[in-house]
């Protein structure tokens, strides 16, 4: 392997076609490795951010909120609380002292201040490490004021991000099952997993509505506390991003019985499917309706639309970057099979993928999905992408905010696809801005003037 790869670090990176897969993922990242992983608070942060109408208060030291302020940029089409971020400011005096009186204090005065439908707070290292009884304080404030205060146990260091996404799956339960159900149709469903980053979860409640379909809540991009409580009484669960809600699904399920099923809304193909995927799963609950059909002929009649609208137009940017080399490092690795497909449908080549937590059954999936040659990696560093990218000759890479500073700094343009995006690129009409996206990243004028780092001398072959 080549030398930015520490030797503890092998058997989390595969070369498809070199070796037979045997990928090494999900465990502790490498000390000292400086993992682009973020820690458990910030993924219960990002997961429960969205809903807008919730109080969202950091019990901590003001770096963690600050590190998490405003992270997600979720679009909300109403209240938008959730966009302040709240902060005990844990201070010396308060870590040996205890901060229990300071948190009743910020709870009592800020539900005061902003009347919100719900309040979560999140418990940090220090407040592990101090033992605050988070709980007990939330009951009291709860009965105190008459709305629900939900601990988020996401101490930083207890895991990686994904038990930060178990503890606001967690934190949301207590919520679920709490409001009424009347006017609930037998066709509906509640959306996991999208974060309505640019506006996406509005395009995507409009195909459902087009469908025939009722959308009860949104968990959590542009959510409400209210329908969050009444979310048991949908009758399938879509989701989006599995690792940050897949958890939430399987709670529903066991106590309520709610089927769920994973889609993904990224790229023509995995759109198309997901409809598909859903009206077929109420035909077959409901076989004999005949309702049903019709759900299925609005759900054609939508797929045909929107890709012969499409299609033609992505033409003009499959031409310009046909042969291009694309790198892809995300959050959960669910969202790297779509862009491999999207990547396919604008005939670019993938060379290297990798994301911060996903299993091995992700990995598995995209080793099956990508050509021989690709770098396939697990919780990656810096200086292994660094060296990933120049050794594969990359023309872009898709990632996040800690990824864009890399491609940058060796004159590689960078698609961000996370958290900042300002653009949807989730639906159909998404799939076309990615491809004017990566096509105005990738023939910007400006790598004439910040011309690419030169190859790597070592190489990644095994
Ligand atoms: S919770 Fe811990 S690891 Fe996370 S930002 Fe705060 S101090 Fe850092």
């Amino acid at each position: 392997m080549g030398a930015a790869l520490l030797k503890e670090r092998e058997n989390q990176v595969h070369v498809k076609g070199e070796k037979p897969f045997n990928l090494v993922c999900n465990k502790d990242s490498l000390a000292g490795a400086v993992s682009q992983r973020a820690c458990v608070f910030c993924g219960s942060r990002v997961v429960l951010y969205p809903i807008a109408d919730a109080l969202h208060l950091v019990h901590g030291p003001i770096g963690c909120a600050v590190y998490t302020w405003d992270i997600r940029g979720a679009l909300s089409s109403g209240p938008e609380l959730h966009r302040l971020s709240f902060s005990t400011d844990l201070q010396e005096m308060d870590v040996i002292f205890g901060g229990e009186k300071k948190l009743r204090r910020a709870l009592l005065e800020l539900i005061a201040r902003h009347s919100p439908k719900a309040a979560f707070v999140y418990s940090t290292c220090i407040v592990g490490i101090i033992g605050d009884d988070l709980e007990a304080v939330c009951k009291a404030v709860a009965a105190e004021t008459g709305i629900p205060v939900i601990p988020v146990q996401s101490e930083g260091f207890k895991g990686n991000k994904r038990a930060g996404y178990q503890a606001a799956c967690e934190a949301m339960f207590r919520l679920i099952g709490t409001g009424k159900t009347a006017g609930i149709s037998k066709y509906s469903l509640n959306i996991l997993g999208d974060f309505n980053l640019a506006g996406e979860i509005w395009m995507v409640r409009e195909y459902y509505e087009r469908m025939g379909i009722q959308v009860v809540a949104n968990i959590t991009g542009d959510g409400r506390v209210d329908d969050i409580c009444r979310a048991h009484g949908a009758a399938l669960n879509v989701v989006q991003c599995s690792g940050s809600t897949m958890q939430l699904a399987k709670m529903m399920e066991e106590k309520y019985g709610t089927p769920a099923i994973r889609v993904s809304y990224f790229g023509i193909e995995d759109m198309s499917e997901t409809l598909y995927d859903i009206a077929r799963f109420f035909k077959k609950q409901y076989p004999d309706d005949p309702e049903t059909d019709r759900i299925m002929e609005r759900t054609k009649a939508l797929v045909q639309e929107k890709v012969r609208d499409l299609v033609p137009k992505l033409e003009k940017y499959r031409k310009a970057l046909a042969g291009k080399k694309a790198a892809i490092y995300v959050g959960g690795s669910f969202k790297a099979f779509s862009l491999v497909k999207a990547f396919r449908l604008i005939d670019m080549q993938v060379v290297m993928v990798g994301s911060q937590t996903g299993t091995e059954e992700d990995y598995r999936e995209l080793e099956a999905i990508t050509d021989p040659g690709t770098v396939i990696v697990d919780d990656a560093n810096p200086l292994e992408l660094n060296s990933f990218l120049k050794e594969k000759g990359v023309d872009v890479f898709v990632g996040g905010v800690k990824e864009r500073p890399i491609a940058y700094k060796l004159g590689i343009g960078f698609c961000d696809h996370n958290h900042e995006r300002k653009e949807a690129l989730a639906g159909f009409e998404g799939m076309l801005n990615f491809a004017k996206e990566v096509y105005s990243s990738v023939m910007s004028p400006v790598w004439r003037f910040v011309p690419r780092k030169e190859q790597a001398s070592a190489s990644f072959s095994a």
